[in-house]
């Protein structure tokens, strides 16, 4: 049997710095155990001080138990009563799983049209061929909610793969994977490095979210990863989304993936009835962000004993924190970004680096005494302004940074779900896959919100979360509704978003792109370059943008250098340069070259993202 090592009880007669640093080690790691080796490894000391420790008490020795089989998934169940529609989509899906052959379907649906239920036929298909299934999800998304739906159509549970699993959990599935007795994993973007024995499928869902693309760190879209591992071992891959990415949309439209509609939903509902308020036309009192048309639309909705859900894309209480003597805005000491206003922890926060400071009673600029005001809204304010509206509510905020962790938070939205609460202000997080049966009404703040900025994805990913948020209301047999503020109701993407015409919204979105040759059209690439001292970044972009002759022999593009459009965080002044190259151009290779003769001195850093996200 193996040894396993844990943290104990008392603490050793004489500290040295190897003992500190396993004890370090384990402490960082909360309760968890692990093999001699691998703290051994993690400490960088050798089994010897391990071993001393144990004889201290301050660290246990104990056998490890053995990995205990995950249960047989058993596809034969009763699958949930389907939709005609469903019916026939499931059929495709479990045809193509049991071809044996690589293929890849978008599987769009809106939300409530049964997405799960139907891609969970193809993961009963799989498993009946004898193959082993992956259901990618935000990890937001993986709740037990919906891991219950899987144990109910399988009877017994799958094997979950997230960032919260401990050790011991992570290595059981690891090597149950390996040997195939873990038939079906449930997991985070990483479950797509486990040592699948015989993999038949892979579901992303929520195929669309940005969290699928790390923003820091190794740049690969776990997306793209799951086709590229799919098409290696002949696995099916179903992309499912109610908005799926543009990247999605048009492989599906050229033919490269097949492509399956739900359109009908469970029961009687129908999707929300979407109205743009005219914030123009409002009467609306300073410092306050709910109109009184949705003030009305509110209460209407609270007298029939349902939810109403007021949406903001915006943490803490007020972005800018402004001085009415000088008219100076509190910005970070760090970065060129202004500082958050976090009533809740009462401090000011900057979103670029995270530094926080405590609120200052004097403007640091002029000197002047309490004249320091929060200007504009952020989801803390708008709960204050509930309040106040609406006294006898109960109201729940759900914002990341409002619970200590995501269990935390987990728990919060179950209870909402079960009707603990009549009014939810959320962030994005809300947007996220959850069920709420009572919510009949969505009140979207500021609509306009995701439309300033440069960035290429900017109308793109407003009009996901404009139609992601507004499927919130109205699951079940109440009829739900969607007002959205806005002070542009003419712009091309409300319009888009309130007609609910969204292949027109993306037909139009990928001509544009076409026309400008970017992504998925084209390859972008964006180069950062950053440094503490901003005139040697500026001479390193202008160097790099000068012996551009690798990139010219593909025939690609650099423009920049310029400011990033963040041009200093963490004290690192940024400057970024774009490389824009045709579709089938060997763009890394290029790249590549054309980065290999530089050296870079002191502490500058290059950081290359290829057909970038966002542009930071
Ligand atoms: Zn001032
Ligand atoms: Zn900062």
């Amino acid at each position: 049997m193996r040894k396993i090592y844990r943290r104990g009880t008392s603490d050793p007669d004489r500290m040295t710095d190897a003992r500190r640093r396993v004890l370090e080690t384990l402490a960082e790691y909360g309760d968890l155990s692990f093999t001699l080796k691998e703290l051994a490894e993690m400490a960088s000391v050798t089994a010897s001080v391990i071993k001393g420790l144990v004889t201290q008490g301050a660290v246990l020795e104990q056998d490890s138990p053995r990995d205990q089989p995950f249960m047989r998934m058993d596809p034969s169940l009763p699958s949930k009563n389907l939709t005609d529609d469903q019916a026939v989509a499931s059929a495709l899906l479990a045809a193509g799983v049991a071809s044996g052959k690589y293929g890849t379907t978008l599987l769009r649906g809106v939300t409530g049209s049964g997405k799960t239920e139907v891609y969970l036929e193809a993961v009963a298909a799989a498993l009946k061929s004898g193959r082993q299934a992956l259901v990618l999800l935000p990890e937001i998304a993986l709740t037990e909610q919906f891991l219950h739906r899987v144990q109910a159509r399988f009877g017994a549970k799958p094997a979950e793969w997230h960032s919260g699993a401990t050790m011991t959990e992570r290595r059981r599935i690891w090597r149950m994977v390996g040997q195939g007795q873990a038939q079906v994993v449930i997991g985070a973007r990483s479950a797509l490095f486990l040592p699948f024995q015989n993999l038949g499928l892979i579901v992303v869902d929520e195929e669309h979210d940005t969290s699928y693309k790390q923003e820091d760190g190794v740049l690969y879209n776990a997306r793209d990863m799951a086709v590229l591992r799919a098409a290696m071992c002949g696995a099916r891959v179903v992309l499912a989304s109610a908005t799926p990415s543009l990247e999605s949309w048009v492989n599906a439209e050229v033919g490269k993936y097949q492509r399956i509609e739900l359109k009908s939903r469970f029961g009687a509902a129908v999707l929300p009835e979407m109205r743009a308020i005219d914030m123009r036309a409002e009467q609306m009192q300073p410092g306050t962000w709910v109109s009184p048309t949705l003030r009305d639309a509110v209460s209407d909705r609270l007298a029939k004993g349902e939810q109403a859900l007021l949406f903001i894309n915006r943490r803490g209480y007020a972005p800018v924190t402004l001085c009415r003597a000088c008219g100076q805005q509190i910005g970070c000491d760090n970065c060129d970004a202004r500082m958050v206003e976090h009533r809740f922890l009462k401090r000011l926060m900057c979103h670029q680096c995270g530094e926080t400071k405590p609120i200052p009673e004097t403007c640091p600029s002029c000197g002047a005494e309490g004249k320091l005001a929060p200007v504009g809204p952020g989801i803390e304010r708008l709960a204050e302004e509930a309040i106040a509206l609406f006294p006898d509510a109960r109201i729940a905020t759900l914002s990341s940074d409002l619970f200590g962790s995501a269990r935390a938070l987990k728990a919060g939205i179950e209870d909402i779900a079960k009707g603990g609460t009549d009014i939810i202000i959320g962030t994005q997080l809300v947007a996220k896959g959850h069920n709420f049966p009572l919510l009949t009404l969505v009140g979207v703040i500021d609509a306009d919100l995701g439309l300033q900025g440069s960035d290429l994805r900017a109308a793109e990913r407003t009009f996901q979360l404009m139609r992601q948020v507004a499927g919130r209301a109205g699951r079940a047999e109440k009829p739900g509704q969607a007002l959205l503020q806005t002070f542009q109701p003419e712009h091309p993407v409300i319009r888009a978003t309130l007609s609910g015409d969204e292949e027109g919204f993306w037909k139009a979105e990928a001509e544009g792109r076409r026309m400008a040759g970017v992504p998925p059209f084209g390859r972008m690439a964006g180069i950062i370059l950053s440094g503490s001292d901003a005139e040697a970044v500026f001479d390193l972009g202008n160097v790099l943008a000068r012996n551009d002759g690798a990139l010219r022999a593909i025939g690609a593009q650099v423009f920049g250098p310029a400011p990033a459009p963040i041009a200093r965080i963490r004290g690192r002044h940024r400057v970024r340069l774009l490389v824009k190259a045709a579709k089938d151009a060997p763009l890394q290779q290029a790249l590549t070259r054309w980065i290999a003769p530089l050296r870079l001195k002191g502490d500058l850093r290059l950081s290359v993202d290829i057909d970038p996200q966002s542009f930071y």
